[in-house]
């Protein structure tokens, strides 16, 4: 493994926050040379040149901008058909989402049959070619204690919420005062009904069911499923830290990774550049390193 706090660091500070300015890495066991861009790619090339070898995907600031309304969220243009280009040159492409896997699987549009996808930050998954997510084995307990949790959320201005069934995301970023907002969440969600906890993500606060998984133990059923030897990981989001942590686990255990933060302007925590192998400045970068990444795995 190796140690977070010597990562990140080619990233412009602006505030208690970071700007991308360029794909950076500082993974100790492979320093830089010459161009970012190119270096990052040398390294996804080696992850995903190591088979059987899978991609790991978030869904909304990494396949997609980040966006007012997530029910307006929109794809890099072109990555539907770069995901099914990959997903048949790969062992597996997952897209590991918060959102439920019927919504990420109607977002992912032309690609979404050929992929995994992994909903409710780990709780359901959509397996290649399947229409029925495979659901956590006690639903109605798990229904019921998200439904006493949401009955705490005091109605507010511009916030939304989006029920997923097992989980819940509440959106703050609509609001007229997005951090007056969070505080009242965060107050009326002090001590959530037993069996939930709350987390939170961009402009948004989490409930979901304890110990029922998070992105991280869903990486790693899926390097077990896939009995993957490489890895690419990427993200946006303190969520997807839990995957990170994964990857460098697995990366002891002999699994080629490379994780990859997804940056998006002002709002991207600081902890996902720290924790990531390296950083890509935006979605449509991440979606650049990939299509020159599939390009050497058809030839
Ligand atoms: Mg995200």
């Amino acid at each position: 493994m190796t140690s977070a706090g010597s990562r990140g660091t080619g990233i412009r500070e602006s505030g208690t926050e970071r700007v991308g300015i360029y794909p950076f890495t500082q993974r100790p066991d492979e320093p830089m040379t010459g161009d970012p861009f190119e270096h990052a790619v040398r390294l996804a090339r080696a992850a995903l040149g190591a088979a059987p070898a899978g991609l790991v995907t978030d869904l909304d600031g990494t396949l997609s901008p980040i966006v007012d309304d997530p029910a307006a969220a929109q794809l890099v243009p072109g990555v539907p058909e770069l995901l099914r280009e990959l997903a048949r040159a790969l062992t597996v492409v997952a897209v590991v989402s918060g959102r439920s896997a019927r919504d990420a699987r109607s977002i992912l549009g032309a690609a979404a049959g050929e992929l995994l996808i992994v909903g409710n930050h780990g709780l359901e998954w959509l397996v290649p070619g399947s229409d029925a997510p495979e659901a956590p084995a006690d639903t109605q307990r798990l229904r019921a204690s998200l439904l006493a949790a949401l009955a705490a959320v005091p109605p507010l201005d511009g916030v939304a919420i989006d029920d997923k069934g097992f989980s819940a995301t509440i959106h703050y970023r609509g609001a007229p005062n997005p951090a007056a907002a969070r505080g009242v969440l965060l107050a009326a969600l002090a001590e959530p009904p037993p069996g939930i906890e709350v987390r939170e993500g961009r402009r948004s606060v989490e409930l979901r069911p304890v110990g029922s998984g998070d992105k991280g133990s869903a990486i790693a059923a899926i390097v077990e499923r896939y009995a993957l030897r490489g890895l690419l990981v990427a993200g946006d989001d303190v969520t997807d830290l839990d995957m990170f942590r994964a990857a460098d686990i697995l990366r002891g255990r002999g699994v080629a990774t490379l994780t990859l933060a997804v940056a998006g302007g002002r709002e991207v925590p600081r902890s996902v550049s720290d924790a990531a192998d390296a950083t890509v400045p935006s979605p449509e970068s991440f979606v650049n390193l990939l299509r020159t990444v599939a390009a050497s795995l058809d030839a």
